[in-house]
């Protein structure tokens, strides 16, 4: 897919005031500093669409960038950091659930995680969520440039091996991804390209 324009439209906590066209969406959500601004940026080819984290867990809302003019990429908080009060971190629940139970727009969700990193039960439990909400996603590794790839694919299946021990029959489908290489750049749009777009 080429990214003829990237624009965003609106952030807000409230699914309500989520833009109106019925426009297919797809929501990018993961630990803070996954990786999730410089993905978002490298996917659309913008060096700032999504802001890159100076402080971790700043950025608490639901940002919607319109691609092409036909389909929303939607940046979600990050989950997970420590610094985050307990007040706040009901809240963003809150709204981040009302978000992917409510959003009919939500097309496939892609949880992101450090392919560096071992399972972590945070993700585990947000996949498993997902799971049993039946909200369709996709995980996606990044930083897959500090790895050889035979790490990479140790690493890969230790995930799969989890969720399929855990509640899964089959393991969501998955993209390696590098945005300091421009790795996994083609897969993931081949993939928003071909599930719900002409
Ligand atoms: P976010 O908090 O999930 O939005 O994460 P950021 O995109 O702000 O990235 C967090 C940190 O990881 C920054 O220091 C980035 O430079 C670094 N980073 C992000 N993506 C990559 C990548 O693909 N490779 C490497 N080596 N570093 C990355």
């Amino acid at each position: 897919m080429k990214i003829k324009s990237a624009d965003f439209v609106i952030s807000n906590t409230e699914v309500s005031r989520c833009p109106k066209e019925p426009l297919p969406e797809y929501a990018f959500i993961g630990r803070s500093n996954v990786g999730k601004s410089s993905l978002i940026n490298m996917l659309t080819e913008r060096r700032s669409l999504a802001k890159t984290s100076g402080r971790p867990g700043k950025t608490q809302l639901i940002n919607h960038f319109k691609i092409n003019e036909n389909w929303f990429l939607v940046d979600l908080p990050g989950y997970g950091y420590a610094r985050v009060s307990k007040k706040d971190k009901n809240t963003f629940q809150k709204y981040i659930t009302n978000y992917f139970t409510q959003r009919e727009q939500l097309v496939c969700s892609f949880v992101l995680v450090d392919v560096r990193h071992t399972p972590q039960k945070i993700d585990m439990e947000f996949m498993e969520w997902m799971g049993q909400n039946g909200i369709p996603f996709c995980i996606i590794f990044t930083k897959a440039d500090k790895l050889k790839p035979k790490a990479i694919e140790k690493q890969v299946q230790s995930y799969l091996d989890v969720l399929l021990a855990d509640i899964w029959e089959e393991a969501p489908m998955h993209f390696v991804t590098s945005s300091s290489k421009r790795l996994g750049r083609d897969a993931v749009l081949n993939f928003i390209e071909t599930i719900n777009l002409d």
